[in-house]
């Protein structure tokens, strides 16, 4: 048998397709003085995903429910400019990652257009109520192959689109555009797509997705958005 079809067959084995699959969510409405938020979450708990500032940035570590958790939420955060996509990982039964030394984090995923102030994050959790749930389902190619030359352009003076990080209320938000999002949506759709298959044949390869964050390579530092990474990893112990 040749290496190509013998790699097909495997790759239909361990492949996991995100297409189709439905996320139930909670969708509330938190008034907070003369503004109103709305804030989705996952309607069941993510039980392994932790995520702790690192080093070189923030380290999530997840297994293999978590992965399509994380896919769901980064596609509606692409698509929901005027929400909040939050996921509570402070509760999640995991400490898996806590080598790295930082604080436990939840992850807020939004668009820069709301201009939330992340100071009133705290509040707005805090007013969380309970809500009906709302069923997702993801279509075909719900993340979209990025081009070359689109990457490229990550790296013009005048790009704005790199996805922007801030810590608060120990939470990491990442703020950023559609087309933010989009850059670096084929690293969490593979996450949850082809690791499986890469696990399920040697369980012990490391497979990540390094998401990047804030300004990257840009002529002149930037001091208010410095360039950072979201590494996140399938948890070879509880995978
Ligand atoms: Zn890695
Ligand atoms: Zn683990």
């Amino acid at each position: 048998m040749s290496t190509v079809s013998s790699a097909i067959e495997y790759w239909g084995r361990g492949r996991v397709r995100l297409a189709g699959r439905e996320w139930r969510t909670l969708v509330s409405a938190v008034r907070l003085g003369g503004d109103s938020y709305r804030v989705i979450r996952p309607a069941r708990p993510i039980t392994h995903a932790s995520l702790h500032e690192g080093r070189l940035g923030a380290q999530l570590s997840v297994d293999k429910a978590a992965t399509v958790d994380l896919a769901f939420a980064w596609w509606l955060a692409a698509r929901s400019p005027r929400s909040l996509v939050y996921l509570p990982l402070r509760s999640s039964g995991s400490s898996c990652g806590e080598e790295y030394g930082g604080r436990k984090l939840d992850l807020v995923l939004l668009h820069h257009s709301l201009r939330f102030p992340v100071s009133r994050w705290k509040r707005v959790r805090a007013h969380l109520s309970p809500s009906a749930t709302h069923k997702v389902t993801l279509p075909p190619r719900a993340f979209r192959t990025v081009g070359r030359e689109e990457h490229r352009r990550c790296f013009h003076r005048g790009f704005q689109d790199h996805l922007r990080w801030t810590i608060a209320a120990d939470t990491l938000f990442l703020v950023g555009s559609r087309h933010a999002y989009e850059l670096q949506g084929d690293g969490v759709r593979a996450l949850a797509e082809d690791c499986p298959a890469h696990l399920a044949e040697s369980p012990d390869t490391h497979c990540c997705a390094e998401i990047e964050m804030g300004r990257c390579k840009a002529p002149f530092p930037d001091a208010r958005d410095p360039y950072s990474q979201l590494h996140v990893e399938c948890c070879n112990l509880h995978w």
